[in-house]
């Protein structure tokens, strides 16, 4: 598996360090992701996750615009441990943490260390990824489409050469041994948080007027790294630059839809053409369910794709965040987490029962 480097800029510069196309191993990707948050209308309480096995190791290493600031590191330790919490796949990730002057309107950015080889080495990662008990990964997972089968709505121009991609996190989890990851070290990515902003560091007892939840940005941009990440966010930047390009869909888009095209069954489900194009109305569908989404910074509705649709209560993903709020890892943003390959603990299945109680938790927390 070869690394691929490219940066997603949300609103800022995508680099596509490229390995050549004919190339099958894996390359690297960075994303630079502007958030505000909107609080989610399902949350799972600290209490509550406290109860989940934990077996997925989140190490922090600190950069220099970091270091010294020990109310900051402690917050990023509570998001990485939000993910712990739920996470049961027994690896070790690690992830560069910093805070440095970002652009404007920016709160943080994710930059994934992310590989990509053939459509079916990822594919069939993905589709073997079930775990007992999940009944969404029962409903979907085996009839994931192969390469042979997949098609996708593309942007005039753009194609399909037969690869996927996912970030090393993702692969991980998948099962794939860091000895096939080579040439990014064992580095998942890089966060950095911007310095132009007022922060809250400590949810614990509310997040101060004016202010961002820093624990809610660094749980969320934990997630990109993760893997939620769609390439339509590419092609939307791509497609703003005046460009073309090549996609290569990652493990969440294989469960994204256009409005017209949501499957209802397995055999839509595979044969359905993905949606890869931004703007439109677009879903995250597991058969049983959906989830909206987000559609595009510039050719969509004005988010990155690689989100939640917006301000609907979502979950963490969601792409926006308020001063003044606390958004939590919800049940949708462990579906998805469940269905692109992470062992999720309990599994979500009863996880939507825990939500209850956490959205009342969160309630009396603000009325408090
Ligand atoms: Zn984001």
């Amino acid at each position: 598996m070869q690394a691929r480097t490219l940066a997603l800029g949300l609103g800022a510069l995508l680099l596509f360090v490229g390995v050549a196309q004919g190339d099958v191993p894996w390359v690297i990707q960075h994303v630079d992701l502007q958030e505000e948050l909107s609080l989610s209308d399902f949350h799972i309480s600290p209490q509550e996750r406290a109860v989940a096995i934990q077996n997925t190791t989140i190490n922090l290493n600190p950069g220099g615009g970091i270091s010294g600031n020990a109310p900051a590191l402690a917050a990023f330790g509570r998001a990485a441990q939000n993910w712990q919490n739920v996470l049961g796949d027994s690896i070790t990730l690690n992830i560069n943490i910093d805070m440095a002057s970002l652009g404007t309107g920016i709160l943080g950015s994710a930059g994934s260390n992310s590989y990509y080889s053939g459509f079916n080495t990822i594919r069939d990662l993905v589709s073997g990824g079930a775990d007992t008990g999940s009944a969404a990964e029962a409903a979907t997972l085996g009839y994931l489409p192969t390469g042979s089968q997949f098609s996708a709505y593309v942007p005039t121009g753009f194609d399909l050469p037969g690869f996927m991609e996912a970030t090393r996190a993702n692969l991980l989890a998948l099962g794939v041994p860091q000895s096939s990851l080579g040439g990014l070290g064992t580095s998942d990515g890089t966060i950095t948080f911007s310095t132009n902003f007022a922060w809250d560091y400590d949810n614990s007892d509310g997040v101060t007027p004016g202010t961002h939840s820093f624990e809610s940005v660094a749980t969320h941009e934990i997630g990109h790294i993760l893997g939620f990440s769609s390439e339509v966010d590419y092609a939307d930047y791509v497609l703003n630059q005046g460009g073309t390009g090549s996609l290569y869909p990652r493990p969440l888009d294989l469960f994204r839809f256009s409005a017209g095209s949501v499957p209802t069954t397995t055999s839509q489900f595979t044969n359905n053409s993905r949606d890869l194009m931004p703007g439109g109305t677009d879903y995250f569908s597991y058969i049983d369910g959906t989830i909206q989404m987000s559609t595009g910074r510039y050719n969509g509705d004005g988010q990155q794709a690689s989100h939640w649709k917006d301000s609907l209560g979502l979950g963490i993903m969601d792409p926006t965040l308020a001063t003044g709020e606390i958004s939590l890892i919800g049940s949708n943003d462990l579906m998805a987490m469940d269905l692109i390959g992470w062992q999720i603990v309990p599994e979500p299945a009863t996880l939507s029962l825990l939500a209850v109680g956490g959205l009342a938790l969160i309630r009396r927390r603000r009325a408090a």
